[in-house]
Formats: structure tokens, C-alpha cells, sequence
């Protein structure tokens, strides 16, 4: 009998740590979210400026300003490669996701070897 406060308050610590690791489950799950879109607007982002600058939309800037902006892009495909290599996908099929560490993706490898091919035969 003197033991149940000790057995009643291991069982609340129980179950305290059980909801513990059900919250941190879910921030995990809302981390990795934020992480895929902010990857997939970083990606959009570049997208945007890179037709931004072969439009030539900002004509009433210097011009000496943006071409050195222009010539200080990487290319595309040394961009996408670059995303890969800190952990983006750049595939269709997992777009913007973090990669698993160490893990490596078969469709960004293919999407990779595609451009390197396109850039070969230009
Ligand atoms: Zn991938």
C-alpha cells in the first residue's frame, strides 16, 4: 500500500513521456513540411530570377549591374547539382523534400545525367 503514490507517479511519468514523443513526432512532421517548402520557394525563387535576368526585365538598371549579375549566375544544371549535394531533391518525383542522409535518390541521379547529356550535345 505505501507504494502506490510511487507506482501512480511512475505511471504519470509514463505517460507524460509518451505524449512528449507523440509532440515531438508531430513538430518533426511540421519541421520536415517547412523544410520542403522553403526548399521548393528557394528553388522557385532561382527559377524566377533566372528569367528575370534572360528577360531583361529591369531595363532601367544598370546594364553593366545586371549582366555582371547575369555572368555571375552558375548554370542551371550546376545549380540543381549544388541543391542535390546539400540535401534537396530535385526530382519530379520528390521535388524540394530534404533528402535522407547519406541517401541516394535514382531520379535525381537520372535528372542530373539527363542535363549533363543536354549540356554535352550544345
Ligand atoms: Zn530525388
Amino acid at each position: 500500500m505505501k507504494h502506490q503514490p510511487i507506482q501512480d507517479l511512475i505511471d504519470k511519468a509514463e505517460s507524460d513521456l509518451l505524449h512528449l514523443s507523440d509532440t515531438i513526432a508531430e513538430l518533426r512532421d511540421s519541421m520536415y513540411h517547412l523544410m520542403e517548402q522553403n526548399n521548393q520557394l528557394q528553388l522557385k525563387n532561382q527559377e524566377l530570377t533566372d528569367l528575370i535576368l534572360s528577360k531583361d526585365i529591369y531595363k532601367e538598371i544598370d546594364q553593366e549591374e545586371t549582366s555582371d549579375l547575369a555572368a555571375n549566375q552558375p548554370s542551371g544544371k550546376d545549380r540543381l547539382q549544388s541543391y542535390y549535394d546539400e540535401g534537396i531533391h530535385i526530382c519530379h518525383e520528390f521535388f524540394g523534400m530534404p533528402t535522407t542522409k547519406g541517401e541516394e535518390c535514382l531520379f535525381c541521379n537520372k535528372f542530373l545525367e539527363e542535363l549533363e547529356k543536354r549540356d554535352q550535345s550544345n
